[in-house]
């Protein structure tokens, strides 16, 4: 049994491992990408399940990408009011779905950081960069190239 260890600092949920994506999180605390595949159709499979949703097959690996991970703004929303505890601080929060140029049909949605509101826009090159947010947990985020 693992115990989550919660820093007094950070307010914002944390994401909870099951069984299912522990090693998508396992792999953003040491600040790198890591996406299921299925090994029957050879699709991306994201988020992670316990069976590929595009062929059904039970038989999945995992693929880890490293820390250079990039794509391009699918879509996002950005909002003015705080929708969960701790957002508070950091208003308009941009949340952006990108698809990754590292797997072809994988989008991930994450925070858009560090980006004025007018310069987001769908299309834009974004890179992936982590947040530590407790001593041994971190957050994938999306950051517009420059
Ligand atoms: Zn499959």
């Amino acid at each position: 049994m693992s115990i989550e260890k919660t820093s007094s600092k950070y307010e914002k949920p944390i994401p909870l491992k099951t069984i299912d994506n522990k090693p998508y999180w396992d792999a953003a605390d040491q600040h790198e990408l890591a996406i299921q595949s299925c090994e029957d159709c050879k699709r991306a499979i994201h988020p992670p399940g316990p069976a590929c949703p595009h062929c059904g097959s039970p038989t999945i690996e995992w693929i880890n990408y490293g820390s250079d991970v990039t794509g391009t703004i699918y879509s996002f929303v950005m909002t003015y009011v705080p929708m969960l505890p701790g957002f508070q601080h950091d208003l308009p929060t941009i949340i952006a779905q990108v698809e990754v140029d590292q797997m072809e049909g994988v989008r991930i949605t994450a925070n858009l950081i560090n980006a004025a509101p007018e310069e987001v826009a769908i299309g834009k090159a974004v890179k992936m960069t982590w947040i530590d947010i407790t001593e041994d947990r971190a957050l994938p985020q999306w950051a517009l190239m420059k």
